[in-house]
């Protein structure tokens, strides 16, 4: 994805209701490989329900804050609605997006299971486990990388969709 500046990340929220962006805790943007992700995902490590993801939309760069369900999974496997990898429960979480304006002012919200660390990019980098890259691993991230953005984006529509 091309670098999201500091600025560009705390003006791109839609959904931060009563959070104050300018508070948003930042990861570390320098060393961030920018090259090998679709969208910048982090935890909040001062207050641990929070979550952020950051990507580039049509229009521009586009926030949203996630609150993290406080119960883990049960047991057994789950899969991210993002990179969609199956991996133990406890890996992933159920979040939830405030809705953008008069939605989320009302109290909706939509919910979706994410990677916990919103760590999707790496993960489709990795070749499942046991299974060879064969033919071609770049057009296998490529064709991940395509669909994990086009999920990104149904669920922003989701968060951004007017109120009913
Ligand atoms: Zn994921």
């Amino acid at each position: 994805m091309r670098p999201l500046t500091a600025s560009e990340i705390r003006s791109s929220f839609v959904n931060a209701g009563s959070i104050d962006p300018e508070r948003i805790p930042l990861p570390g943007l320098h060393e961030m490989l920018w090259d090998e992700r679709e969208f910048l995902g982090w935890r909040d490590g001062s207050t641990a329900h929070r979550g952020y993801i950051v990507f580039h939309a049509d229009d521009g760069p586009i926030g949203i804050v996630l609150r993290a369900a406080a119960n883990r999974l049960p047991g057994g496997a789950a899969m991210c609605s993002l990179c969609q990898t199956s991996q133990p429960a406890g890996q992933v979480r159920l979040f939830s997006a405030q809705r953008a304006g008069d939605a989320g002012d009302a109290g909706d919200s939509v919910g979706t299971y994410i990677c916990s660390d919103l760590g999707c990019s790496t993960l489709i980098r990795m070749a499942p486990h046991g299974s060879p890259w064969d033919p071609n691993p770049e057009a296998v991230v490529v064709e991940r990388a395509a669909s994990l953005l086009r999920r990104l984006e149904a669920f922003t529509a989701k968060v951004l969709a007017p109120r009913n």
